[in-house]
């Protein structure tokens, strides 16, 4: 069961990617079309001609407010978890280096 399952996951990813190219659309249509009324964005897939699918009138390309500063946020936060990873690792790295380097460090056996 668990296998058909896999099988079937692996199938669909292979058949939809997971990443489609598309674009965002805006209605113009306010008053006569409830997606143009509320402002909602329309993604048509690149290829597809775009027109409402509400009152079949053409849309005209939006902008993606939110992605390319939510993407940038996520690098920076990420960079900086990086950065505070190494400086709390990095003493205790120097004293592992320290204690690999220097012969005194090494336990030596006594009464031999
Ligand atoms: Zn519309």
């Amino acid at each position: 069961m668990t296998h058909d399952q896999l099988d079937s996951t692996a199938l669909a990813r292979f058949i939809a990617p997971p990443k489609m190219r598309s674009s965002v659309y805006k209605c113009p249509n306010h008053l006569g079309c409830t997606i143009g009324y509320h402002g909602d964005d329309v993604e048509v897939p690149d290829g597809m001609p775009a027109v409402c699918s509400e009152c079949g009138s053409p849309l005209k390309p939006a902008k993606r407010p939110s992605g390319k500063l939510g993407a940038y946020l996520v690098n920076l936060f990420s960079v900086a978890c990086i950065a505070a990873g190494l400086w709390l690792a990095w003493p205790g790295m120097v004293k592992l280096w320290k204690r690999y380097v220097s012969p005194g460090a090494i336990p030596v056996l006594p009464g031999k």
